[in-house]
């Protein structure tokens, strides 16, 4: 069955019309393999290539900078992990925050298994890293910062360019996770002071099982995935022309309406935080208010267990999410959530919901009424 509404963008998003429209051609018509000599192997080769530079154009680097990668998952993997093995003589110390998506923080806990040593920065209460935490972690032997440019649970918008002067400053490398900040916020690798940066096209209606991570032209890293000389032969495998295709006019498509969409989405984002607050007693923000992504709202409800208030909005036909996507079905607290110091409960009757460029203000205001009706009758349930 298909939701109705559906707020969980943050999860992923729908590939748009023109996204799926360019794609196709290369699925049916241009086939080719793109390392191919010939016409249609040369047609793909162009089609990769404009695509490098579409991403290129919206980060603000260059095209030989950007590896095309399997999701952002990848692209943190390879971030994290390459940069790990590529300088394990100079160092084996990395920092990172406690609030990194999963993708980069399961490889930092794997890595230290491998003997490296990594540093957890924690949050304050709404989720931002002081860029001093990270400076006074700094030690000799540290190889890699990699915190986050936005958070996926909580929405919290890091301070990205201070972290980044940081490492440039200590001639450390820095890698930031710009999954969710993609589309959301501008991105400048030059501004971030970004060495490495991570994106995942179906965070910004493109397809999902395709992903970029910038390379800061000079940065050593080394390969996860050996075999053919793909991507500078840094991620070996035949290309995903379709897939990078979708990436490339996905990302222009979303540099290009940023500011109109941010916008529009915080309107939404606003009014949906301001009547649930308003209008639902014993309610909570998590996150910050300002600083926050356009379309991140994230909210704890009391004496509510948020895996039951999801199924009940999915009765109704209301996609959302309890915590993050990755935690979900598991019942282990969120680890964003607990971080920022909210108790098992509290974290457990959380609610995000995450708008997107296809939501109305009517579809708002109906999600509100229905989560009110259905707080309700879970509050009573429980106590008469
Ligand atoms: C979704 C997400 C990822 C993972 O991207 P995939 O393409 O799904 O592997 C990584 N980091 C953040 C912040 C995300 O939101």
């Amino acid at each position: 069955m298909m939701n109705r509404i559906y707020l969980d963008h943050a999860a992923t998003t729908p590939v748009s019309a023109p996204v799926l429209e360019a794609m196709i051609p290369f699925f049916n018509s241009c086939w080719g393999n793109a390392s191919s000599v010939y016409g249609t192997g040369r047609e793909a080769r162009k089609a990769v290539e404009k695509a490098r530079r579409q991403v290129a154009e919206a980060i603000g680097a260059e095209p030989r900078e950007i590896l095309f990668t399997g999701c952002g998952s990848e692209s943190d993997n390879l971030a994290v992990k390459g940069t790990a093995f590529a300088l394990k003589e100079k160092g084996r110390h990395i920092i990172t925050t406690a609030i990194e998506h999963p993708a980069v923080l399961n490889t930092c806990r794997w890595l230290e298994k491998q003997e490296f040593e990594v540093t957890y920065i924690n949050p304050d209460k709404e989720g931002y890293i002081a860029p001093e935490k990270i400076l006074s972690a700094v030690r000799e032997d540290t190889i890699l910062i990699s915190m986050m440019a936005a958070n996926n649970e909580i929405g919290t918008i890091e301070p990205v360019a201070e972290v980044g002067t940081i490492a440039r400053e200590k001639g450390i490398c820095f890698h930031t996770d710009a999954v969710q900040a993609a589309g959301a916020v501008p991105i400048n690798v030059n501004e971030w002071k970004a060495d490495l940066l991570s994106i995942s096209a179906h965070k910004f209606y493109g397809p999902k099982g395709v992903g970029a991570l910038y390379v800061r032209h000079g940065t050593h890293i080394d390969s996860l995935i050996h075999g053919g000389e793909q991507e500078r032969g840094l991620r070996a495998g035949t290309e995903n022309v379709p897939g990078i295709v979708g990436l490339g006019t996905a990302i222009e498509a979303a540099n290009k309406d940023l500011k109109q969409n941010a916008g529009r989405m915080a309107c939404l984002r606003d009014r949906l935080i301001n009547t649930i607050l308003r209008e639902i007693s014993g309610t909570k923000l998590n996150g910050p208010r300002e600083g926050r992504l356009p379309n991140n709202c994230n909210i704890s409800f009391d004496r509510i267990d948020g895996e039951a208030l999801l199924l009940r909005l999915d009765l109704a036909g209301i996609a959302a999410s309890s915590g993050s996507a990755c935690t979900a079905g598991s019942q282990e607290i969120s680890h964003v959530l607990k971080a920022i110091g909210l108790t098992e409960l509290e974290a457990k009757g959380s609610l995000r919901l995450t708008t997107g460029t296809g939501n109305t203000e009517a579809e708002i205001d109906e999600t509100v009424t229905v989560i009110h009706e259905i707080v309700n009758d879970l509050r009573s349930l429980f106590h008469g």
